[in-house]
C-alpha cells in the first residue's frame, strides 16, 4: 500500500457532557475506528475533565482528540461524524454550547482551509480552546495549523490549568482483583 492510499490526516475534537460521558467519549474512539468507511483511527489523545464553555447550568465536559486517517472527502466525513453523534442519542435542539451526549467536531482535514456550507476547517474557535489545542498537542506537537501557524506557538497561550487528566481504566488490575 502506497503512502496515498493512507489518505488525508484528520483530527476530530470529541467532547461529552451527559449520561456518562467518559463512557461514550471512550465508545466514541470505538466508533471512529468501526463505523467511518475508507477511515481508519491512527491515534487518540487522554481523556480530560473539563467545566463547560457558555451556559455554566450544565455538567462538566470531557473532552478527547482522535486522529483518523482518511480518503473520505470533507462533507462525507462531516456526515459521517454526524451519523456516529446521532447513534449515540445526540438530539439537536439548535442550543450552541448545549449539554450533549456526543459532539465530535471536524477539527482539521490535512493542511486544507475550507468555507463550505456547513463545514469550517479549521473548526472555528479551535485556538481559543484549550480543550482542543492541549490533546492536539499530545497527538501531534509539530502541527502546522492552517492559517494559524506553529500548534506549539497556538499552545504556549494556555497553562491547562482547568483541564484534569482523566486516568485510563485499570482493566489489568480489576482484571486481577475479579479473578483472586
Ligand atoms: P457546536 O459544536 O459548535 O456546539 P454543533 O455540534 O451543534 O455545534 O454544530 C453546529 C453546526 O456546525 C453543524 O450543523 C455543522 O454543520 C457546523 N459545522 C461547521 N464546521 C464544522 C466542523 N468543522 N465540524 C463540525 N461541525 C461543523
Ligand atoms: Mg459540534
Amino acid at each position: 500500500m502506497s503512502a496515498a492510499d493512507h489518505g488525508v490526516q484528520a483530527f476530530v475534537g470529541i467532547g461529552a457532557n451527559l449520561g456518562d460521558p467518559e463512557a461514550q467519549v471512550r465508545e466514541s474512539f470505538g466508533r471512529l475506528a468501526q463505523a467511518l468507511p475508507n477511515t481508519r483511527l491512527t491515534g487518540r489523545s487522554r481523556l480530560f475533565r473539563n467545566p463547560p464553555m457558555g451556559p455554566q447550568d450544565q455538567p462538566d465536559y470531557v473532552n478527547a482528540v482522535a486522529r483518523l486517517h482518511t480518503r473520505l472527502e470533507p462533507l462525507d466525513l462531516l456526515a459521517g461524524l454526524q451519523a456516529i453523534e446521532c447513534a449515540c442519542g445526540r438530539e439537536r435542539d439548535g442550543t450552541r454550547w448545549g449539554p450533549r451526549l456526543l459532539d465530535l467536531d471536524l477539527l482539521l482535514f490535512g493542511d486544507q482551509s475550507l468555507d463550505l456550507p456547513g463545514l469550517r476547517v479549521p473548526h472555528a474557535g479551535i485556538a481559543e480552546r484549550d480543550f482542543v489545542i492541549l490533546p492536539l498537542l499530545e497527538l501531534a506537537p509539530g502541527l502546522q495549523i492552517p492559517g494559524m501557524g506553529p500548534l506549539e506557538l497556538l499552545a504556549q497561550r494556555f497553562d491547562g490549568a482547568s483541564l484534569i487528566p482523566i486516568a485510563e481504566p485499570e482493566a489489568s488490575v480489576s482484571a486481577a482483583e475479579g479473578g483472586g
